[in-house]
Parts: structure tokens; C-alpha cells; sequence
């Protein structure tokens, strides 16, 4: 049943309808509802974000029957326990029609979770149900940062997080599109198969237990020709909001940025950047202070900070 008919985007408790581990660290939920036959998702949603909501452990789902246009100050005022934790995740996919629409998402789980969302995916089982926002039909919902226009070639780089944006967009690309894609995961295990246009290769850098980042930031400067010196990022230059698009600083940079050439020539390079803030806080300021790409070029996005590692 729809809560909220009168919204320009949907905000529907949905069902796990199937769960699958995929990998140690991924498991892909598919979470179905007949309101998702209002769903209304591009055919080429690339890295489109949703949100959703988990229930307070030993509490109800909040309701958002009836919600209207203020519906998120008025989730906000609710008690904490009641409102539950509301989590950024990626469309991975769509499957089925009408009201057997299915959103696929693919839950990060990581070993020692305390997040609610975390926890939530490593337990998720067929018939758990949590609250979503999506894109509903005939109207703008935003949440789409891979804009790459005109490029020649594409340089996407991520975390275990961004994997699932990563895997979407490489699927919808054009197959003559052209590039690189640098993933980190945690484990060898996790190195998932996905389709990808023949002229983007695609290298898996799994942790296994060493620094976040480190090996990451290296294969990105070294296929960029540059020197990786290391990555001493202080936490006062970590933004916990990092998000540098084109369109959009978190710095409240207004103009471009333009950092010192080291007499590469940039021209035609996007660069879609996400993951741990920190380690995209390195990258950004390599990419974009040292070797001087334009900031037009190029989206930095922290999808989560590490908290657990932050005085290191
Ligand atoms: C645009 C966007 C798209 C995203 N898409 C996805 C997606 O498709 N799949 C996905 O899994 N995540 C995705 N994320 C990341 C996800 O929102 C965060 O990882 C979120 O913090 C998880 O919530 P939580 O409740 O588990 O942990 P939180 O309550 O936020 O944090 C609790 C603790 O867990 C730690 N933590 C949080 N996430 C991780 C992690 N991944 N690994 C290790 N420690 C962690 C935190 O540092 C903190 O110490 C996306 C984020 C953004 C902004």
C-alpha cells in the first residue's frame, strides 16, 4: 500500500523479497512492494542514490503514512528510537514490473559492524521489511552525480561502497566507452564479476587486512603517470561531507580549482571518485592540487567516514 501518494518521490515500506550473499563482504538484497509500481528510475540511473531507513533495534518501522511535502523535519522530530537511522545506498538494479517491481541493493557488511544499517544487511532475511525513498515516476529526484559528458576517456575509482554505483554504471555505458576502474574491497573473495565495455579495464585491489586506501591511491597516481608520494592526509583537511561535483562543492568552492600542471594534458579525462572520506580527500588533493586536473572534470564523493581509524 502507498504511504504517501501525494509526494513527488516515493516513501514506501518495502519487503525483502530475496537475499544473497554474494561475497564475504556483499550481500544483495532485492526489497519489493506493489507501490513500486510508481518507481521511476532512469534507464541509465548510473550511480543513483536512495535512502533508506532501518528500524531502532527492538522498535516498529517508523510510519510515513499520509507523509506530506515537510515529511522530513517531522521524521526528524520524532524520538530517536522511533524515527530508526536513515543510510544512503545505491540503485543496483531494477528487476520485474509493476507491482512486482524489486529494487536491488547491495549491502556492504563489514566485519565488527556497529552501524545499524550494517548490521541490518548482514542479517537481512526474506520478509525483513525497512522504509525507502525512490524516484517516483514522471518526477525529478536528483541523486545522479556521473555526468561525464563528452569525455574520451574515464577514470572511476572506489571503495567496497561505491562498488555497487561502479558495477551499475559500467553496465549502462556505452560499449565503446573508454577508461579505467581502480576498485578496493576487502578481501580477494570480494572481487565480484561485472560487465564493463571491452575499452575499460577493471583492477580489484583487495585489502586483506592492509591500510584503507594506501594500494588504491597508488594504482590511480601510477595509471596517471604520477609519482605516488605518500598519503598523509590531516584530519582537519577531512570534510566528513566531502561532495565535489561539478555542480557542487561541500568546500563551498564556487570557482574551478586549478592546481599546479605538472604538464599532463587533461583534456577529455572525467574522473568519478567515491568512497571513504579520507581516502578520497587524498585522491582529490593529488588529482586536483598536484597534477591539476580541472575541477569540472572530476566528482569526489565521501560516501562514509571512517570512524573507527580516525586518529590514524
Ligand atoms: C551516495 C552514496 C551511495 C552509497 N551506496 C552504498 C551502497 O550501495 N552499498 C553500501 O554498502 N554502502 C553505500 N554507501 C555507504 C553507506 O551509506 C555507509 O557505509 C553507511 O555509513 C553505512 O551505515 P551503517 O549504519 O552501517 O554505519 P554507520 O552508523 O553510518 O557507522 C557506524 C560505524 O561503522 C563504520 N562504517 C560505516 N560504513 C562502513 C563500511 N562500509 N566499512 C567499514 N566501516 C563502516 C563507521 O565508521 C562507524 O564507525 C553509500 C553512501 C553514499 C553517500
Amino acid at each position: 500500500m502507498s504511504t504517501a501518494t501525494t509526494l513527488p518521490m516515493l516513501i514506501e515500506e518495502v519487503e525483502v523479497a530475496r537475499v544473497e550473499r554474494l561475497s564475504p563482504s556483499f550481500v544483495r538484497v532485492e526489497l519489493g512492494s506493489p507501490a513500486l509500481a510508481d518507481l521511476g528510475v532512469a534507464p541509465n540511473s548510473y550511480d543513483q542514490r536512495i535512502k533508506l531507513i532501518f528500524p531502532s533495534a527492538g522498535h516498529a518501522l517508523p510510519s510515513f503514512a499520509g507523509a506530506g511535502e515537510g515529511w522530513y523535519g517531522d521524521w526528524l522530530a520524532r524520538p530517536e528510537e522511533e524515527r530508526g537511522h536513515m543510510r544512503t545506498y545505491t540503485i543496483r538494479g531494477v528487476s520485474g514490473e509493476g507491482v512486482d517491481t524489486r529494487l536491488v541493493v547491495d549491502i556492504v557488511v563489514h566485519e565488527g559492524a556497529t552501524g545499524p544499517a550494517g548490521i541490518w544487511g548482514e542479517r537481512a532475511a526474506v520478509g525483513d521489511r525497512i522504509v525507502c525513498t525512490a524516484p517516483r515516476r514522471g518526477h525529478e529526484y536528483g541523486g545522479i552525480e556521473f555526468a561525464p559528458g563528452e569525455t574520451d576517456s574515464l577514470l572511476l575509482v572506489g571503495d567496497e561502497t561505491a562498488v555497487p554505483a561502479v558495477a551499475a554504471i559500467l553496465e549502462q555505458l556505452d560499449r565503446g566507452a573508454r577508461g579505467a576502474v581502480f576498485l578496493e574491497v576487502p578481501f580477494a573473495a570480494d572481487v565480484l564479476t561485472i560487465e564493463h565495455p571491452e575499452g575499460v579495464s577493471v583492477r580489484w585491489l583487495p585489502r586483506e587486512g592492509g591500510p584503507r586506501g594506501e594500494a588504491l591511491h597508488a594504482a590511480v597516481l601510477e595509471h596517471l603517470g604520477a609519482e605516488a608520494a605518500s598519503v598523509e592526509v590531516d584530519e582537519s583537511e577531512i570534510d566528513p561531507d566531502l561532495w565535489e561535483t561539478p555542480l557542487y562543492s561541500s568546500s563551498g568552492e564556487a570557482e574551478v580549482v586549478t592546481g599546479r600542471s605538472v604538464g599532463h594534458d587533461w583534456h577529455g579525462l572525467y574522473a568519478w571518485i567515491a568512497g571513504e572520506a579520507k581516502v578520497v580527500t587524498g585522491l582529490r588533493r593529488a588529482l586536483v592540487k598536484d597534477l591539476g586536473l580541472d575541477r569540472h572534470q572530476v566528482a569526489f564523493m565521501g560516501y562514509w567516514r571512517d570512524e573507527a581509524r580516525r586518529s590514524q
